[in-house]
């Protein structure tokens, strides 16, 4: 039998639970309600490209867009369907 113990956060794998609990410590994420600022868009972008996010520590870090994981509730423009179609 292996024991294993696996970073929740990154996947990575340690055999020693303590340096796995140390290791999950040092990944950090923005707080709630950190500073986020847009820093530039694409010409025909409707969202940011990019956006500086501000850490807990202190530092700032880019962000690029890569791709939309989920569409917005509401469209944001919906196409007035033509006479007579359902
Ligand atoms: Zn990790």
């Amino acid at each position: 039998m292996k024991i294993i113990y696996q970073c929740e956060l990154c996947g990575g794998v340690f055999h020693d639970e303590n340096i796995c609990h140390e290791h999950e410590k040092m990944h950090m994420a923005p707080d709630p309600g950190a500073k986020i600022t847009p820093l530039f868009r694409f010409e025909t972008s409707h969202y940011p490209d990019g956006l500086e996010v501000t850490m807990p520590d202190g530092s700032s870090h880019l962000y690029e867009y890569h791709h939309i994981i989920d569409l917005p509730l509401k469209p944001a423009y919906k196409e007035k369907a033509p006479e007579g179609a359902e």
